[in-house]
């Protein structure tokens, strides 16, 4: 049997997280009513003309500067002509020859500790086109055109990727990558991000690539890593059993599992690209790349390894802290106001992240601020309460019921560390229970529990366990 390789080139469409849109100052706010939000510019209406947003251009700079991209000083929009019933006006504003991002790259890291490098060929601004509404009307369709005009950047890599799963490890990193920079709402749901799949297989001896099909629209990960499997399986069945590839472009339905075609495909030249000569080239100068590195934050691949050498975390934690901008400034915040590393990982791993997840909410550090919550693993750290007693602050916290402080005062709950306190507890415990003694000192290590849990049970949880620990062994072993 012929070995087989898969060839995988993405495009990802990311949409950029502006108030207005690309060319006009019409609202990108999701969810509005239908077509409440397109304006003469986004129909591209005789008269009007289109400017550049700003706010757009700044972002594919910040991003260009992320991917180690080479920025194009001088780059151009051009119109992609084709009608479709969401395209009236029978274009779409793109980038064609002159794109404003040039070959960069992401690393994907491999379990053996090394990386793949996936080349980005380049990234494109372009508006957006507007939604065909199938399910509204019995019999016809309707159209939507709030979204028309709403800004993308296309990012479009070279033919790198070998397997659906390196197709997917790519695509979550491009998807935390855009977020943490701040370019992208990330949200799949609502089609902020979302991705066209160019596949073919070669034998492995091949040195020419096959011939690709395209799937458009994929607009969440697992649809991604299921199409393309469908895609791969179904190019090698054709190709074992003698026949050929059809260039063209495919839709995955999600119900079926399966991709089927759409339309053949259509080449550049169908398009009649040329330069919008409504627009002005896109001229970048020097400080505003400069301007942009300045405001280019540490990024989250470089922050998970320097939480695992610099902080000693465990990879685990070092990747969910440092994939989310806010999540990791909070975490170095409580760091740096703790100098405990550790125990504010596994404030915020635990406690912090198991509530929102109860909560169904996002993170917002606004709920425990950093500083509330440093306060309170100082209190743990020095002694004034136990883990145990923290949890309970914690919960009283996250209530919006203060400063935790003024809790563990409200409450009462400071610990007993006084060790002679401790100390009558314990010998209390011990003198009633001779029975579990006598087990204990016969090797039965598990009444252990026991005499801890009476302790404590005695102080209403106030002693401090450790000292409770060490006293209880110290009196147990004594002869
Ligand atoms: P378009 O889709 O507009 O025709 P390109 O020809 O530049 O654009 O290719 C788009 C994507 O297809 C790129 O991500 C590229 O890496 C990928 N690609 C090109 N050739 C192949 C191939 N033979 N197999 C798989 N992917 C391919
Ligand atoms: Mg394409």
């Amino acid at each position: 049997m012929t070995q087989w390789k898969p060839v995988i080139g993405l495009e990802v469409h990311v949409q950029l997280a502006t108030h207005s849109k690309i060319f006009s100052g019409s609202s990108t706010a999701y969810g509005a009513a239908p077509n409440t939000q397109a304006s003469a510019i986004d129909l591209g209406l005789p008269g009007v003309l289109p400017v550049i947003n700003a706010r757009a251009v700044d972002m594919a700079v910040l991003f260009g500067l992320a991917i180690n991209a080479t920025l194009a000083r001088r780059s151009v929009f051009a119109r992609k002509n084709y009608f479709y019933p969401d395209l009236p006006k029978g274009y779409q504003i793109s980038q064609y020859e002159l794109p404003i991002v040039n070959h960069g790259r992401l690393l994907l890291p491999r379990p053996d500790g090394s990386h793949k490098q996936v080349r980005i060929l380049r990234a494109h601004l372009e508006e957006d086109a507007g939604k065909s509404v199938h399910d509204l009307f019995p019999g016809s369709s309707g159209i939507d055109l709030n979204r028309a005009g709403t800004p993308l950047l296309e990012v479009v890599t070279e033919p790198d990727l070998e397997s659906a799963a390196e197709a997917v490890q790519y695509m979550r990193m491009l998807h935390t990558l855009v977020k943490f920079i701040g370019i992208c709402d990330g949200n799949m749901q609502e089609g902020s991000f979302r991705c066209d799949a160019n596949v073919s297989v070669r034998r492995i001896d091949d040195t020419v690539l096959g011939t690709r099909t395209e799937t458009k629209n994929l607009n969440s990960f697992r649809f991604v890593e299921r199409a393309i499997q469908y895609e791969i399986a179904r190019q090698i069945e054709i190709l074992e059993s003698g026949g050929k590839i059809v260039q063209e472009t495919r839709l995955y339905d999600p119900d079926r599992d399966e991709t089927r075609p759409m339309r053949s495909k259509e080449d550049a030249h169908d398009y009649r690209y040329f330069p919008d000569p409504d627009l002005l080239p896109l001229l970048l100068s020097e400080e505003e790349i400069i301007a942009a590195q300045a405001i280019l934050p540490e990024l989250p691949q470089q922050r998970e390894i320097r939480y695992r050498t610099e902080f000693g975390l465990a990879p685990d934690d070092a990747a969910i802290l440092a994939s989310e901008r806010e999540i990791a400034e909070y975490f170095e915040c409580v760091t740096r106001l703790t100098n405990l590393p550790k125990q504010a990982a596994n404030w915020i791993t635990g406690e912090v992240f198991a509530r929102l997840n109860r909560d169904e909410a996002a993170f917002a550090p606004s709920k425990v601020t950093a500083e509330s919550l440093a306060a309170l693993i100082a209190r743990v750290a020095d002694a004034t309460i136990s883990t145990t007693m923290a949890k309970q602050v914690f919960d009283a916290m996250w209530q919006g019921e203060g400063e935790p402080d003024a809790i563990i005062s409200n409450r009462g709950l400071r610990q007993v560390t006084d060790h002679r306190e401790i100390e009558a507890l314990v010998d209390a415990v011990i003198a009633e229970s001779p029975e579990q003694v006598a087990q204990f000192r016969a090797g039965k290590d598990k009444v252990f529990g026991y005499f801890v849990g009476s302790v404590m049970k005695r102080s209403r949880g106030k002693a401090n366990p450790q000292q409770v620990n060490d006293l209880i062994l110290a009196r147990l072993r004594a002869p």
